[in-house]
């Protein structure tokens, strides 16, 4: 009986496994530092909002069709449907506590739509919106972000095994979220329509990540690289679970994306001091493109420090413009995988054989 059992574990598990949803906490407009939110339901969804206890429901085109949430001190001030309410946290989902379509906007500045489960806390002196999102469209959502549109396909579902390895892998990387919506983690706005590019490449490669020793790989990627890609203790940073190798890239090593730059003293300094580290202190100040990537030379003039390079980004993992060359040399997104990461596997999160955290 007790192997009839296991038998049936096994066979049954991964149907199981399927019918899970599984969601991503995504911390967003994080870099705005909110002070108020406005939000609103999406054109013929309802919303239902919860918060100290009450319950609104907000739906487009009624008088109660959208609020505003404040900072005061420690909690949200909520306005709106003829109430003020006080509370520690705001939780926004459909009538059914389900994902939700919702806008969300910072007065003034901009306003996305999202779909999943919102909550709004006040934590550091701002508004923390973080909203629990199914992996597929937030996959789908950073494939949009993080890639140049005439991608080709294969190319996009190679970085939709990419993104998706990451959001498996990387769990808590911030302190009330798993992940921000910038390159720190990856980019994330609005989810991509059912029938773009991004959205399909999600579809075609549903619960595929790709695996090292059994488990998902936090994969990293970049616009492009030198010629080939570098592993992560090259330049200083901490060795990754999966052990990156340094791959040739074709289309790179022919023709490598160069580029100029000017620095200060100051910030030269900073650079051959603290390598990757102090280039991404440099880019968070100057904006993300002050110092495309770490393969350059330096010399002075006039009391400036002049970089010239090749490549954007840290350089390790799949390189994005390395992808798009080979997906244009009929490469599938399996063949661009396996050339990038090496000794990796392919494997879906509902075969049963994925270990998660
Ligand atoms: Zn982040
Ligand atoms: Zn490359």
């Amino acid at each position: 009986m007790r192997w009839l059992c296991a038998v049936f574990f096994l066979v049954v598990s991964p149907l199981f496994a399927q019918t899970q949803p599984r969601m991503v906490r995504i911390g967003v407009l994080g870099i705005f530092h909110p002070q108020e939110l406005a939000l609103r339901a999406d054109p013929g969804a309802q919303l239902l909002v919860v918060a100290a206890g009450q319950q609104l429901f907000l739906q487009s085109r009624s008088a109660c069709d959208s609020i505003t949430v404040r900072r005061s001190e420690t909690s949200l001030v909520i306005d709106g449907c003829g109430k003020t309410i006080r509370a520690e946290r705001l939780k926004a989902t459909d009538r059914d506590q389900k994902a939700a379509d919702f806008v969300l906007a910072i007065p003034g500045k901009l306003s996305r739509r999202y779909e999943g489960i919102l909550e709004i806390k006040a934590a550091a002196g701002e508004l923390v919106p973080v909203i629990s999102m199914d992996l597929e469209l937030a996959v789908a959502s950073t494939v949009q972000a993080e890639t140049n549109p005439g991608t080709p396909a294969e190319a996009l579902k190679a970085q939709a095994v990419v993104s998706r390895s990451y959001l498996s892998a990387n769990f808590g990387r911030h302190k009330n979220f798993d992940f921000c919506d910038l390159t720190h983690c990856q980019a994330l706005r609005e989810p991509p329509g059912a029938n773009s590019p991004a959205w399909q490449a999600a579809a075609a490669t549903q619960g595929l990540v790709l695996t090292y020793e059994g488990k998902p790989i936090a994969a990293m990627f970049t616009r492009s690289c030198r010629g080939h890609t570098r592993a992560p203790q090259e330049l200083g940073l901490r060795q990754a679970e999966y052990p990156y190798f340094s791959v040739a890239c074709e289309v790179c090593g022919k023709d490598p994306v160069r580029w100029t730059r000017r620095l200060t003293g100051e910030d030269a300094s900073v650079l051959s001091t603290k390598g990757e580290s102090g280039r991404l202190a440099i880019c968070r100040r100057l904006g993300w493109n002050a110092v495309p990537s770490n393969n350059f030379v330096a010399r002075e003039e006039n009391g400036e420090v002049i970089l010239e390079g090749t490549g954007q980004g840290h350089g390790i993992g799949l390189c994005q413009r390395g992808a798009a060359f080979l997906a244009s040399q009929s490469s599938d997104f399996r063949e661009i995988l396996i050339h990038y990461f090496p000794k990796t596997k392919i494997e879906s999160l509902d075969s049963g054989t994925v270990a998660l955290r």
